[in-house]
């Protein structure tokens, strides 16, 4: 374990009254378990302390070393029985789907026209955005995610409301209304030029606005025109900074589907690709089902792929593999991919992803599991440095896990030897009830 390096804040930055400071058992990870020698991922500290001022971190390190340099007088919460981390990172959800989770007996296509798309016909009714987008964020922040990449629906006011909850709530969101132009009712469709216009009115409105971003949001290659594909690639050149968010090669069907369609494309990535839409802050969810020279292109490009583990079994779409992900060093986040996905809870998603890769013959490690979800999600997002980890500087989102929430955990955490074993208890025993505080910058919610 490494856990012998702090950094020492010097005295005149722990004076502000807006300094506070957390007690109790930190994790926080440096570097990809798959990239570096595991102990040297991360910083454990079996009784640490976490310094925050104004919202952002400015130290993690041992108690008894940072105690010392602490003004008299500063409180300092402790948290027994439990381990601090960085919030979770939900790389790919759906706001609008969140009503409609636990819809029964269809794989992705008839999925869509049975369940989905009557659902996403409501979120052109600003209200019902916003109550929906605060019981969703409710929801997330309970499961302890504390920042997400989200899907909207095609009407701009589904994206209104979400970053006006979001905004309320002081939550780095990322969201995007969906550009869809085919092969979808069409009550539900947009135009190549009304997709352009909305996005980038949005973009205006809200991209850096407090914690906010927008993502240029595609459902996905087979409702898209190839003339909605460009436009969304030139939106992108023109706005710098903003993300792409969208699907790739989630169902074998669908992935026939892309070729009927694109027959002019080397495969499903390169019908994104064509339309320059690959790059550091895009994002493709699923890829359960990718070729080795997509992976590379991912690569060279530094995209991202989301892993939706519960969604992927629920659709019965397939088991993504983890391991050519490695290989072909791709960036990946974790993704809950509510409503296909079926738990808000990163840690039940946790528990899937280590299932997909036991069905593959793989292992996925505990290190790897909670990294996926923290600083993981945060090199997908391209928001190292800002989420993630404790690294000085960064925003102090941050969960309290419980290892005593519920009479199994404690029993089974009693027994563990390691902090490898209690990692792996937690991902596969724990959800929303081992997450006993949610702190947004720095502050408990
Ligand atoms: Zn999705």
């Amino acid at each position: 374990m490494s856990n012998s390096t702090s950094n020492t804040p010097s005295t005149s930055e722990v004076t502000s009254t807006a300094t506070k400071a957390f007690r109790g058992e930190i994790l926080h990870f440096l570097a990809d378990p798959a990239k570096v020698a595991e102990e040297e991922s991360y910083q454990y500290f079996e009784d640490g302390l976490l310094l925050i001022k104004n919202g952002l971190v400015v130290a993690v390190g041992n108690a008894t070393d940072l105690l010392a340099t602490l003004p008299v007088g500063l409180e300092v919460t402790q948290y027994d029985n439990g381990l601090i981390m960085p919030g979770f990172i939900d790389t790919h959800v759906h706001y609008p789907q969140t009503e409609m989770i636990a819809s029964y007996g269809a794989q992705l296509l008839e999925w869509l026209e049975n369940y989905t798309f009557p659902e996403e016909k409501q979120f052109s009714d600003f209200e019902h955005g916003k109550r929906v987008a605060e019981f969703f964020l409710t929801q997330l922040l309970d499961a302890g995610t504390t920042t997400a990449l989200v899907f909207g629906t095609v009407h701009k006011e589904s994206v209104d409301a979400f970053f006006t909850i979001a905004q309320q709530k002081k939550l780095r969101m990322i969201c995007g209304k969906v550009l869809m132009n085919q092969n979808c009712p069409e009550d539900l469709q947009d135009t190549t030029e009304s997709g352009y216009t909305d996005s980038k009115a949005l973009i205006e409105k809200w991209h850096n606005t407090d914690r906010l971003q927008y993502a240029i949001t595609p459902r996905f290659a087979p409702t898209c025109s190839t003339e909605q594909l460009q436009k969304a690639g030139e939106l992108l050149k023109e706005y710098p900074g903003v993300y792409l968010h969208t699907h790739l090669s989630e169902n074998k069907n669908e992935i026939a589907w892309v070729s009927e369609l694109f027959p002019d494309s080397d495969g499903y990535l390169d019908v994104y690709d064509k339309s320059n839409l690959l790059g550091r802050r895009s994002v493709f969810a699923h890829g359960v089902h990718l070729h080795d020279h997509e992976c590379q292109r991912l690569s060279e490009t530094n995209s991202a792929i989301a892993f939706c583990p519960t969604s992927n079994l629920f659709l019965g779409s397939g088991c993504f593999n983890l391991k050519q992900a490695e290989e072909f060093d791709v960036n990946v986040g974790l993704g809950t991919d509510i409503g296909a996905g079926t738990s808000f809870s990163m840690l039940t998603t946790l528990n899937e992803g280590y299932k997909t890769q036991q069905l593959r013959g793989d292992k996925l490690s505990p290190f790897k599991s909670f990294y996926l979800a923290t600083l993981g999600g945060a090199v997908a997002l391209d928001l190292e440095g800002t989420i993630g980890n404790f690294t000085k500087g960064a925003e102090a989102d941050f969960i309290v896990l419980d290892y005593q929430a519920t009479p199994l955990m404690a029993r089974r955490i009693a027994r563990c030897k390691t902090l490898t074993e209690k990692l792996f208890v937690l991902s596969i025993l724990g959800d929303d009830r081992h997450v006993k505080a949610t702190h947004i910058m720095g502050e408990k919610v």
